[in-house]
């Protein structure tokens, strides 16, 4: 038992089946979640004999040890975290003048294969917890002293495909009594996993939608992502239309721009008649090559003429700022080593 699987509701419900009353369920959210308190000798306005009980009870409130924790020049720091069962995750903390995100993983692993992706290329072991997932996020919180004022599923794995521990996470972090992290602050990157996509449509929780395309036909995407094979592109682009009109909000593209495979001109044609009209943003990504591959980054002229030919289509695109490569917590690059 882990207390940061449960959301305050089912909390209460466990409190209630202790006969232990319901209202430390609101002190103990206030530790974990507001103070950020990791061990039962903090929770000081519990009385000893309930926290001793929770303790023979075996209830966790941690289910993550820090590995390493490494950091950039720019601030970007990224994480590697042991799993009770000593699998081992990465997250990587961002840090601007106006935010500080948080790229979080939601498996072990991955099983989609990404080409270009160095977290693909051992296969996926299995979905992470929600306990765990929320555990990334304020343990970074807590060792960098900061408040974590939005995150990205973006890290390891596919977060579609551990839908229902992802979206529980989601509203428990989203609730005033937990993190209260605003929905629009927080980011759900798919590989274009499309039940997932049409499900978020229908959720409760409007958080923000990114999809990594990185091509724009499907010869090329069945390529650099296998996925393509069984969601291809025409039909992600309809479940994308549907989340659009379903939600009335737009869209992120990632585009990870690769030398002579995705960045030619006929590459920009067709993502611009893919994209044209749509209620989208376009996010170009300056490729971070990893071990192994001969996939290096476009110069830095071509990102910038395609950036240009995408906006004066009136498709509105950005080029990310780099971040973190160095320490190979980029985009794609993180495979748990640390
Ligand atoms: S890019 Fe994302 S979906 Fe693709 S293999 Fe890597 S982690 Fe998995």
């Amino acid at each position: 038992m882990n207390f940061k699987n449960l959301s305050f509701t089912e909390l209460q419900e466990y409190l209630k089946e202790q006969n232990i009353p319901v209202y430390r369920g609101r002190q103990i959210f206030n530790w974990l979640y507001q103070k950020k308190a990791f061990s039962w000798d903090e929770m000081t306005d519990l009385p000893k004999e309930l926290r001793r009980r929770f303790i023979d009870l075996n209830v966790g409130i941690n289910s993550l040890r820090l590995v390493s924790r490494i950091r950039d020049n720019d601030g970007t720091e990224k994480y590697l975290f042991e799993l009770e069962d000593q699998s081992k995750i990465e997250s990587v903390y961002l840090p601007e003048s106006d935010r500080n995100t948080v790229c979080f993983s939601t498996q072990v692993g991955c099983g989609m294969g990404c080409l270009f992706c160095a977290t693909g290329r051992n296969g996926i072991v299995r979905n992470l917890t929600v306990g765990v997932i929320i555990d990334q996020i304020l343990n970074i919180s807590k060792l960098t002293g900061t408040q974590i004022t939005n995150i990205v599923a973006m890290g390891q794995g596919e977060p579609l495909l551990n839908y229902e521990s992802l979206m529980k996470t989601l509203r428990i972090l989203n609730d005033p009594k937990g993190l209260g992290l605003g929905a629009r602050r927080i980011t759900i990157s798919t590989c274009g996993i499309i039940p997932g996509v049409l499900k978020l449509a229908e959720a409760d929780l409007q958080v923000n939608l990114a999809i990594s395309l990185h091509a724009a036909d499907n010869q090329l995407r069945d390529h650099l992502m296998p996925i393509n094979k069984k969601y291809p592109l025409e039909k992600l682009l309809e479940a994308c239309d549907h989340y659009i009109a379903k939600t009335n909000r737009r869209v992120t593209f990632e585009y990870a721009l690769i030398d002579g495979i995705n960045d030619r001109k006929e590459d920009l044609q067709r993502l611009i008649k893919l994209l044209t009209g749509k209620l989208c943003h376009v996010n170009l990504i300056p490729f971070n090559p990893i071990p192994d591959t001969n996939f290096r980054r476009s110069n830095p002229k071509t990102i910038a003429e395609f950036a240009a030919g995408l906006n004066s289509a009136h498709i509105e695109t950005t080029v990310r700022k780099e971040r973190g490569s160095a320490l190979t917590a980029a985009c794609g690059q993180l495979q748990s080593k640390g």
